[in-house]
């Protein structure tokens, strides 16, 4: 457990000192063009790969799994819940809700589908080249044991993706969207750029290990799925003592704080990881929910002042990853005291 307060300053973009917030260049960022590039691939051999079982059936499969009518109950659920007592109050048609619902749909519709056919081209191409990877099938441990070390051991292939994305600039570019998010709910889960989960291929290891055991059935993913979600919750929960084992709203609150490190509080569910690795900073009971969001607002936000218009930021910040961040904010920087006008689809 490391103190809050040794925080240092998250891996952004925004280095070199520059006099001027002139917005982006028009240069474009190579590196998320090559995750794009990979993501096509890895989506046209799933294509391919379920031509047999059937593209669509698989889709839909996937789209039942972790975005059919259990996820998006529990999810609006939690939102009824944040309203009645929140971290921080925020009206319900905040702008930061109604975008993040628009990422929500486009989860559901677009991201969702698309994942599926990247993972399926991933478990193939890796079936193919390492198929003495499957787990032979087993009666000497029961299966509920195996579902249990499955579901820790995409626990932590998460984690170290989530890792992967604080550490590596052009995952960093991919997962900042997620973390501009100012108004914090159980929507802003599915605030991701689509190409973000191409670091989350790693998490389908264990699934692929143990595929000839059913160790990941259905239901369990869309509880762990579930359960991944809560944390964003913007309520003031610590779970108690069974915060120390499992990622409360407020654990996870601290890893969206717009100031200080971002590289702690990396679980999904667990914190065991985190501990680990002196990256868990627990919440204290009670304490005041930090402010969320990204200083300097490098990733173009809805709360920007002016009128609302969220079809515009939500399709810059599906773009802006692809151009380079030449927009520079005073490293030390209120959260919203700066106000970044530019946006890649608009450039003067
Ligand atoms: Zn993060
Ligand atoms: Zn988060």
């Amino acid at each position: 457990m490391i103190p809050a307060q040794d925080a240092v300053a998250a891996p952004q973009e925004t280095a070199a000192p520059q006099q001027t917030l002139s917005g982006y260049s028009r240069r474009l960022y190579l590196p998320t063009f090559l995750v794009a590039a990979a993501a096509a691939g890895l989506a046209w051999r799933g294509w391919q790969e379920l031509s047999e079982f059937g593209p669509l059936r698989a889709i839909h499969a996937e789209q039942a799994e972790l975005a059919g009518p259990a996820v998006i109950s529990f999810v609006l659920a939690v939102f009824v819940i944040e309203q009645i007592r929140p971290a921080e109050r925020h009206r319900v048609l905040a702008r930061g809700h109604v975008l993040d619902l628009i990422y929500l749909l486009s989860y559901a519709l677009i991201v969702v589908p698309i994942t599926a056919l990247i993972g399926n081209g991933f478990s193939g191409a890796l079936l193919h080249a390492a198929p003495w990877m499957v787990l032979p099938r087993t009666s000497a441990v029961p299966h509920w044991l195996i579902v249990a070390a499955a579901v820790v051991a995409i626990d932590a292939m998460d984690w170290l993706a989530h890792l992967g994305n604080h550490k590596l600039n052009s995952l960093w570019r991919l997962h900042a969207v997620h973390h501009s998010q100012e108004e914090l709910s159980i929507l802003t889960t599915f605030r991701a750029h689509p190409l973000v989960h191409v670091s989350f291929l790693v998490s389908s290891l264990p699934v692929l290990a143990l595929i000839a055991n059913d160790a990941t059935p259905a239901a369990v993913l869309t509880v762990y799925a579930c359960l991944g979600a809560l944390p964003h919750a913007n309520v003031r929960w610590t779970y108690g003592r069974a915060g120390l084992l499992f990622i409360s709203p407020a654990y996870h609150r601290i890893h969206h704080s717009a100031t200080g490190r971002l590289d702690i509080n990396l679980g999904t569910v667990l914190t065991a990881w985190d501990a680990a690795t002196r990256r868990a900073v627990f919440p204290a009971r009670g304490a005041e929910a930090v402010v969320t969001g990204l200083t300097g607002r490098p990733v173009p936000v809805e709360q920007t002042a002016g009128r609302a218009r969220f079809g515009r930021v939500f399709l810059t910040q599906w773009v802006e990853p692809f151009t380079r961040w030449t927009n520079t904010v005073p490293p030390d920087g209120p959260a919203r005291a700066v106000t970044v006008t530019a946006d890649p689809l608009h450039q003067e």
